[in-house]
């Protein structure tokens, strides 16, 4: 799996979401339409369903995606003693800050 950056992504000017809206430079989206394409694609493709989004993806109880997001450097983990917090460095940043640890 990590189908991460195997393919360089140029915005265009146009919102991805599809909804025609110019763009400023270097952005995909127009503001929040990340959001909305984001579910447009959950509801096509996947029923609506983050469950069904992991499951074709191969990912579940038995392979946390977590875990990969993990592997793939994108995220890390939380350093403090017996803390489970995963996510990306600026939230493991603002998690530190938040618990104090
Ligand atoms: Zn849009
Ligand atoms: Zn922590």
């Amino acid at each position: 799996m990590g189908a991460k950056a195997d393919q360089r992504l140029i915005p265009t000017g146009v919102c991805w979401c599809g909804c025609g809206a110019d763009v400023s430079i270097g952005a995909f989206f127009a503001r929040g339409h990340d959001k909305v394409a984001e579910a447009a694609l959950l509801a096509a493709d996947y029923d609506a369903s983050v469950a069904r989004l992991l499951d074709r993806h191969g990912y579940g109880p038995g392979h946390a995606v977590v875990d990969a997001a993990v592997a793939s450097g994108a995220w890390e983990r939380c350093a403090a003693r017996g803390c489970s917090y995963v996510g990306a460095p600026t939230s493991i940043r603002a998690h530190r800050q938040k618990v104090g640890h």
